[in-house]
């Protein structure tokens, strides 16, 4: 059997960010050997410059003389030809970033995301990888990898099951549980925060009931571990085989909205242990963590999970029907109402450019870009409601995802978008497939307003008083209020408003932090204001003419929910009806 690839984690240092990985490589892989850290991390796409925090790197060969170790690419280096017996390779990274996809380590803990820590030797990638990580005193490490036959060690099948791996290392609390009688774990090392971890178990268990039901009963794995990790703002999750990692603001179980959401991120991460990572677009069955990796099907394995991650928590009972149709007025309000992008970039595109749009935003990217995750979920909504408009006592959306699943599943091939739209064309016809076509390949937005009515829904506009529209997403500053987009075309836009000025004041009435609305409130559409807004170190006048109102909208129960139309909205949800006024 080959030699396996071996690191040690070396965590003495990580007051001051520093760890120090020795990799040994085998002596039949040293002579001319690759040594190569990635550029990215699945889930997560964009081009990461992990390579910045590597300090210093040196060789040794097996008789303790140092090698010449050449820099080959940006992100990777060549051993010299002659290197005889294991050679070691040692290496320093600075980890001081703390998301869900970069390493953070202190005094406090240690958060190490494998592509960004574990070079790999080239040719070696199919062997076994172990990591040697010993807990530091009253601590322990929280690992995705199952322990090795020597202490401290956690193995990995390969290459890719290393990297799809995060470690935690902590004197952290947690909870043990079972879900359909697999092991779950879920650590918490954010600085405090207070959760209740037994409360949390059992909306986990909620949540993964409603998954493992969506998917006809099977939970594929072995074991699942949330890594779970606060700060004092900023979110996210990223998925790996038997596990995620969570990042949510400390302070979100006391806080019910932030909870909400960090429920809805615990159904997206879980979700992805079928959707992505059993169920494989076919872009991403086998990375090339040295170059980007584009799919075509993003708006399915995160578009169709950001769906259902606010569906199930709904059917788990751990949301309201309220919050549940609150939420999806949201995303439809910020997709279709402030995302003049929709116009331009198709769904598929959006996909493609991930690389180069998604993950590199700035004050213009609503007016050039579309959100992969809410312009998906929204198609994914539409096309739910479609199925159970033309069949009530259907499942919807939920029978293509078996379909799928059951399809394509394991498949070392993964599935790609023709894939999916035969499945939608087998459960919905021929017709629907064109439809979800259409609005994935050209710059539509989706249309739920009359898909509602499958489930005896419909959008209602919000009451009480409306401001004229300025044409401009805002932010609460420490004081006044900050422009963060502007939105192509509007009132804003035409007056030469860019994203990031300060708005000082409107027709002379200076504006603080929380009043804009109140502000506007006082003029009427049509009205031509002066808005006096600061842009480095130029204050601006600029006249604006005040836009027609847009009243936010609601989605309500129609006066008279028909008994199909109720019996949809039970298979839908998993509730009655009845809730939607409530
Ligand atoms: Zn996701």
């Amino acid at each position: 059997m080959a030699t396996p690839i071996r690191y040690a984690v070396d965590l003495d240092d990580r007051t001051q960010h520093l760890v120090r990985i020795r990799l040994h490589v085998p002596a039949d892989l040293a002579p001319g050997g690759r040594i190569v850290l990635p550029v990215w991390t699945p889930g997560s796409y964009v081009v990461r410059n992990y390579v910045h925090h590597v300090q210093w790197i040196t060789a040794t060969d097996a008789d303790g003389h140092d090698l010449a170790l050449e820099l080959d690419t940006l992100t990777s280096w060549r051993l010299p030809a002659d290197a005889r017996g294991e050679v070691t390779v040692d290496y320093e990274l600075y980890a001081n970033e703390l998301t869900v996809r970069t390493n953070h380590v202190d005094d406090h803990h240690a958060l190490l995301i494998p592509a960004a820590t574990f070079c790999y030797v080239e040719g070696g990638e199919d062997r076994p990888h172990e990591v040697h990580l010993p807990a530091p005193a009253g601590e322990r490490v929280f690992s995705l990898l199952p322990p090795g036959a020597s202490d401290d060690t956690y193995v990995a099948e390969h290459r890719d099951h290393l990297v799809d791996s995060a470690f935690e290392v902590g004197d952290h609390p947690f909870v043990d549980h079972e879900v359909a009688g697999v092991p779950h774990r879920f650590v918490w090392s954010g600085h405090g925060g207070r959760p209740d971890l037994d409360a949390l178990a059992g909306e986990i268990e909620a949540i993964a009931g409603a998954a493992i039901e969506l998917f006809d009963g099977e939970l594929p794995i072995e074991t699942y571990t949330f890594l779970c990790t606060g700060w004092d703002q900023g979110g996210g999750g990223l998925e790996h085989r038997d596990g995620s990692v969570l990042q949510i603001p400390v302070r979100a179980f006391q806080d019910p909205d932030l909870l909400a959401r960090f429920q809805s991120l615990i159904a997206h991460e879980y979700l992805h242990l079928w959707n992505v990572k059993r169920l494989v677009p076919a872009a991403l069955v086998r990375p090339d963590y040295e170059h980007p990796t584009r799919s075509q099907s993003l708006w399915v394995a995160e578009g169709w999970t950001a769906y259902y991650d606010e569906l199930l928590p709904l059917r788990a009972g751990v949301w309201t029907v309220r919050r549940f149709l609150d939420t999806l007025r949201d995303t439809h309000q910020r997709v279709v109402g402030d995302t003049p992008g929709v116009g331009l970039q198709p769904l598929r595109r959006a996909s493609m450019e991930a690389w180069t749009k998604h993950y590199v935003r700035d004050e213009n990217s609503p007016n050039v870009m579309t959100d992969y995750y809410g312009h998906g979920a929204l198609v994914a909504g539409e096309l739910d409601l479609r199925l159970r408009a033309a069949d009530p006592e259907g499942d919807g959306l939920d029978e293509v995802f078996r379909l799928l699943w059951s399809r394509h599943a394991y498949h070392e091939a993964g599935y790609t978008e023709a894939d999916v739209l035969d499945a939608v064309a087998t459960i919905g016809g021929d017709d629907l497939a064109a439809l979800v076509e259409t609005r994935v390949a050209t710059p539509v937005a989706p249309q739920l307003e009359d898909a509602v009515a499958a489930v005896g829904l419909t959008f209602t506009e919000q009451e009480g008083p409306v401001p004229p529209w300025l044409g401009a997403t805002t932010q609460d500053a420490d004081t006044g209020v900050t422009i963060t987009s502007v939105l192509r075309d509007g009132p804003a836009w035409t007056a030469g408003v860019t994203g990031g000025d300060r708005l000082v004041a409107v027709d002379g009435r200076t504006v603080a932090r929380g009043e804009l609305t109140a502000v506007l409130l006082t003029h009427e559409a049509g009205d031509l204001v002066e808005l006096a807004v600061t842009r480095g170190p130029r204050l601006l006048r600029l006249p604006v003419t005040l836009g027609a109102p847009r009243p936010g909208r609601r989605l309500e129960a129609v006066s008279q929910p028909t008994p199909a139309q109720q019996g949809a909205f039970r298979r839908w949800t998993s509730r009655p009806h009845d809730e939607v006024r409530s």
